[in-house]
């Protein structure tokens, strides 16, 4: 008989982000209507890693009400307008991919067909002369600014750097605060209803049973509920994203306090560099099929800007998705759903973007098919362009120095990144779904800044006459001079937001 009852209790396994912006954010939405208890085992720990963010990031901060300032404190975080991507072309090449649009648009014309324009007829000129975000970020400012003057041109566009330990802790006393209940122990054994498969409870290994309607696997790259228990298939994408190892080492903090991160290529994947308040996060993500640890470690070390202050954590991973996200009353969030490597920093995000589609799709006891499949497609879709997003930095390499950036070079992509690339080589053009994270102009930035120059422009853009065209570029680069002068150091922002009030 189907069940239309509500659900009662929701059990979340894993106490890392992804267990505690689960956590955090049903207890503030659901709060009223279901019961919430997280389990996590002190003794297994969190990855530990995941520092860098993008701009979603606010809006969960906004849902749950969080106050800018206690969170930059609590979290000892920096602002981040983006992330420099060094040698990824060609070797010496560098680039910004920041969080805003370069130029104006005008009247519905993305502002890199102007631009286009002016480069095809000859004139010497960068995309980024034109973007306010470069401009802040290399004279390593920050401050809040919604709006450039009273122009149609959008202020700063920002996401955080943070501790990502301390994240966890402080959506863990938020959560708490709004009822979840916490319970410390390892799960031992799930217990599956013998006659539909669903997931009946957990028992930990002090012999505790914990029963629920709806179990959450926040549980790491194991998936102890949807890969050990629901077995729920994983689906490999190492041919395209071959990076399955990463080392990771914290180093001292320099100056200046830059708003940015770093990911510089190397011989076999590549390195980053997440500047907090008290110290810069560091790793190499590489390929074990193309160098080994020690080697890999070494290059980490030799690339480092301060001292280290730990000693180095190797991590494995598969680049992947769970073929279901959500499979009988189990949804799988964080690394046990997937992983992407953080490239672009996207994992956080689709963590928050997962929950906020759970919650839209919330089920009853009935757990209806329909919910089930809306849910695995949306979330599929949003996997499956991030992924082509990420191949699309690989694939547009120019080394050959190699052999793993030759690999890249000639590997087989998907038809839909072959489609967008072919796109715009041939007129600037980008086409993307409303819903897609990576909008135009984030497309835009990385194919340049890959050497992918279009062959021509959109015709709209010739409707300004050769004067009109040059003193609109210029007076872009002139807005945004003045934009950015009196913005404050970065460094000096950051501290005057922690400074107790
Ligand atoms: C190298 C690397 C770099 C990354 N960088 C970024 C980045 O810059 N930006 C970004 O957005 N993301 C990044 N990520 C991803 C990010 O780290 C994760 O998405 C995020 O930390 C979520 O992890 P999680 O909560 O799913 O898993 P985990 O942190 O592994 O947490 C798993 C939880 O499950 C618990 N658990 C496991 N087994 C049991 C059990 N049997 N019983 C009880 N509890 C159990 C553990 O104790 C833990 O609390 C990175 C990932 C890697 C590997």
């Amino acid at each position: 008989m189907i069940d239309h009852a509500p659900i009662k209790k929701v059990i979340i396994v894993g106490g890392g982000t992804a267990g505690w912006i689960a956590a955090a954010s049903l207890s503030k939405l659901l709060g009223a209507v279901v019961d919430i208890e997280l389990i996590e085992s002190d003794a297994i720990g969190t990855v530990g890693v995941g520092e860098a963010t993008i701009p979603q990031i606010r809006r969960l901060n906004g849902v749950l009400g969080i106050d800018e300032r206690e969170f930059l404190r609590a979290t000892k975080a920096t602002f981040k307008l983006g992330i420099e991507f060094n040698n990824w072309g060609r070797k010496g090449d560098s680039y910004l991919h920041t969080f805003g649009d370069a130029g104006i648009n005008l009247t519905n014309l993305h502002f890199h067909h102007y631009w286009l324009r002016s480069v095809l007829s000859g004139t010497e000129s960068s995309l980024w002369d034109h973007s306010l975000h470069h401009r802040a970020a290399y004279a390593h400012k920050f401050a809040h600014l919604e709006r450039v003057g009273k122009t149609s041109m959008t202020g700063l566009a920002y996401a955080y750097h943070f501790d990502a330990g301390e994240y966890a802790l402080f959506l863990r006393r938020y959560a708490e605060k709004a009822g979840v209940t916490r319970t410390e122990g390892k799960v031992e054994t799930v217990q599956l209803n013998p006659e539909n498969g669903y997931i009946q409870s957990v028992t930990l290994e002090s012999g505790k049973i914990v029963k629920g309607d709806l179990f959450i696997d926040c549980s790491g790259f194991r998936g102890l509920l949807i890969g050990d228990a629901l077995k729920v298939q994983y689906e490999d994408w190492s041919h395209y994203l071959p990076c399955n190892r990463a080392v990771a080492i914290p180093c001292e903090s320099t100056t200046p306090l830059l708003p940015y991160t770093k990911a510089t290529a190397h011989e076999a994947g590549w390195q980053w560099r997440i500047p907090l308040q008290h110290r810069t996060g560091n790793g190499h993500v590489y390929c074990d099929g193309f160098t080994d640890q020690e080697s890999a470690t070494q290059t980490l070390l030799d690339n480092l800007d301060g001292a280290p202050t730990a000693d180095p954590k190797h991590l494995r991973f598969t680049t992947g998705r769970r073929k279901e996200f959500w499979h009988k009353n189990c949804v799988s969030l964080g690394l046990a759903s997937g992983f992407l490597e953080p490239l672009e920093s996207t994992s956080i995000h689709l963590i928050q973007s997962n929950v906020s589609r759970l919650i839209q799709l919330f089920p009853n006891r009935d757990f209806a098919q329909a919910q089930i499949d809306e849910y695995n497609r949306l979330i599929g879709k949003e996997y499956d362009t991030v992924r082509d997003f990420l191949i699309l930095h690989y694939k547009l390499t120019q080394r050959d120095d190699t052999e793993f950036w030759r690999y890249c070079r000639n590997m087989e992509v998907p038809d839909s990144l072959t489609a967008k690339m072919d796109l715009f080589a041939q007129n600037g053009t980008i086409y993307h779904d409303p819903e897609d994270l990576f909008r135009e102009s984030s497309w835009v930035q990385v194919m340049v800044g890959q050497n992918l120059m279009p062959s021509g422009y959109h015709p709209m853009a010739d409707r300004l006459d050769e004067k009109q065209l040059s003193d609109f570029l210029g007076s872009v680069k002139t807005l945004i001079e003045k934009s950015v002068t009196p913005l404050p150091a970065h460094q000096d922002y950051v501290a005057a937001a922690v400074r107790p009030s």
